[in-house]
């Protein structure tokens, strides 16, 4: 059976804050639990898949390989569910104590939360997310990138706040300024946030023609984002105040610009320094040799292997890595010698003779496998 999206399980945007994915499990998980549905299989089902879904996302390292990867960069960490390991976190989150008292704190007392800053309802706006990809030469030099997105922006005939010219505010009629809705489920007394006011406790009397009273438009902008040179695989540039602006004329929220940087075809890269391979003869790995090496940048540096070196040797190329904070990593090349798989006659009459002037050893002694290492 496919696997449902983590974030579709528990219902929660890309870009939510580890708070909100805490409460959108908690939610499922008291909906869900065994211990309310006895024998209900499906419940059963539900509760497990939000658990799982809730074990990556509500933790950091694997939340991030969930983002960067999907199921495929947490294989293997979550999904084998015993039940005590099950239940131990559904402790752990909401802080231990039997069931019964959670139950009570969740449903039953005022506990509801108020959005902040029921002064005048200005809030900051919402942070966005948006994910880009650039070749790894462009991460390691750095690089400009153009990119296009939609943003909440202030109404510029209401200024935000949403009201129409002159227009004050009123207590919300549903909710009588407490910003909570009470509805009966069964035994419990459900509070959730208003509806009408969204939890300020405040109705705009005259909404703005512009807007409809929310105080935002929805713009779409083109940005351009300056990569920083030697920027790491998952990492973000934050571009402060392009994300959403806040509602009632608050500041708006900043643009988390994500990057996930494709691997390169020769290059790998270890923080500053970068790491490639190169095969030899072994008559150069023998008698020594000057080498042409292709570097990221495209130039040709030339290269000394010294005689006599030994397969799976590493050379360091001072200043030939990623720059990064006025400094440089190195590269390093790595000297595979090729022996070769066929040979002339020419070759192997050549071969025999250096066989018999240099003499063969016929019982070599072991040596430990640490010897053979590669640095
Ligand atoms: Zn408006
Ligand atoms: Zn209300």
């Amino acid at each position: 059976m496919a696997k449902r999206d983590y974030y579709e399980v528990l219902g929660v945007q890309k870009g939510a804050s580890k708070d909100d994915i805490k409460k959108a499990y908690r939610k499922l998980a008291i909906q869900y639990h065994p211990d309310k549905n006895p024998g209900n299989k499906e419940a059963e089902e539900k509760f497990k898949e939000a658990t799982e879904a809730y074990e990556v996302l509500g933790d950091d390292q694997k939340k991030s390989a969930y983002d960067q990867f999907g199921f495929a960069g947490v294989e293997g960490m979550g999904g084998q569910h015993d039940y005590s390991q099950t239940f131990r976190g559904f402790e752990d989150l909401f802080g231990g104590g039997d069931f019964s008292s959670i139950f009570d704190t969740f449903f039953g007392g005022g506990g509801g939360r108020r959005s902040s800053g029921g002064n005048g309802g200005v809030r900051q706006g919402a942070n966005l997310r948006y994910d880009i990809e650039i070749p790894f030469k462009d991460a390691v030099f750095g690089t400009k990138v153009e990119i296009q997105y939609s943003r909440n922006e202030s109404c510029p005939v209401c200024k935000g706040t949403g009201a129409a010219n002159g227009a004050g505010r009123k207590v919300c009629p549903t909710c009588q300024g407490s910003g909570q809705v009470r509805h009966s489920q069964g035994f419990f007394s459900v509070a959730s946030t208003c509806p009408s006011c969204g939890g300020e406790g405040y109705v705009i009397e005259q909404p703005c023609k512009e807007c409809g009273g929310s105080g935002a438009q929805k713009k779409r902008q083109k940005i351009m984002v300056t990569i920083p040179a030697g920027v790491e695989n998952g990492k973000r540039v934050v571009i402060p105040r392009q994300g959403d602006a806040g509602p009632g004329g608050g500041p708006a929220g900043d643009l988390y610009v994500f990057i996930r940087v494709k691997p390169h075809e020769h290059f790998e890269r270890q923080d500053l320094d970068l790491y490639c391979a190169v095969p030899i003869s072994i008559t150069q790995a023998s008698l020594g040799a000057d080498i042409h090496v292709s570097t990221l940048d495209g130039k040709t540096i030339k290269v000394k292997v010294p005689a006599g070196i030994q397969n799976g040797k590493m050379l360091r190329i001072r200043d030939e890595g990623v720059p990064a904070g006025g400094r440089r990593g190195n590269l390093y090349i790595k000297l595979m010698v090729q022996i070769p798989a066929k040979l002339s006659k020419r070759g192997r009459e050549l071969l025999e003779e250096l066989s018999k002037a240099e003499g063969e050893n016929d019982a070599p002694k072991p040596i430990p496998l640490s010897e053979f290492a590669e640095r």
